[in-house]
């Protein structure tokens, strides 16, 4: 059973603790990640797929959801400590929070550490959290049209994962949108296909993560 943390969004002064996360990760050697998208673009199956398929990388996870310990304990499952950060009713992760739960990992231990945020595009894309790279991830069920809707959650994306696009096909999702709507936005992040299902764009996933091991 996960560790299970609630914890209210009480965050004066976000980016101070912010840089604080940044410190602790570096002195112990650790590259911290935050994963942005919306509710059920495959977060939690992105992060147990890559736990199992490496499994000389050592990853520890941070769950923020608002009230469940569901994702927590897959990640568990997969082979990697996670910490339930539960929010009761709170719609993002604050950097303060982040700080919090760190002590609970053996962080010496841990290549990654990663956030996997609250479910929504729109405020967790206004809180750093002191981690080196922010993820987004569109699963291409939600439509092709969400890069201008949500344009904050995009343009601060070091890096954009389409999801299950072994579906693409069957729900009409047209990536020369999503290109010429990041051309617009974050022209600087190429999108990278991804499908857990054909397991499309793993092997560039885990090339990069290793190329930021630190
Ligand atoms: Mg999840
Ligand atoms: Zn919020």
């Amino acid at each position: 059973m996960a560790d299970i943390v609630v914890m209210r969004a009480v965050s004066s002064d976000n980016q101070a603790h912010a840089d604080v996360v940044r410190k602790i990760l570096d002195d112990n050697g650790v590259f911290g990640m935050n994963l942005l998208s919306s509710p059920g673009s495959g977060k939690t199956t992105l992060l147990e797929k890559t736990i199992r398929d490496n499994p000389d990388l050592k990853f520890g996870v941070i769950e923020g959801d608002v009230f469940t310990a569901r994702d927590a304990s897959r990640i568990e499952a997969a082979g990697a400590p996670s910490i339930q950060l539960n929010t009761e009713g709170a719609c993002h992760l604050t950097a303060n929070m982040i700080e919090m739960v760190l002590p609970k990992f053996e962080l010496k231990t841990l290549d990654f550490l990663v956030v996997e945020n609250i479910g929504n595009l729109i405020c967790p894309a206004a809180y750093s959290l002191g981690v080196h790279k922010r993820v987004v991830l569109l699963s291409t069920p939600e439509g092709h049209d969400k890069i201008l809707k949500y344009p904050q959650a995009f343009n601060t994306a070091d890096m954009i994962l389409i999801t299950k696009t072994d579906v693409a096909d069957a729900v009409g999702f047209d990536m020369k949108v999503v290109v010429e709507d990041l051309k617009a936005v974050n022209p600087k992040v190429e999108p990278w296909l991804m499908s857990s299902v054909t397991g499309e764009g793993y092997d560039r996933w885990y090339d990069w993560l290793r190329s930021n091991k630190k």
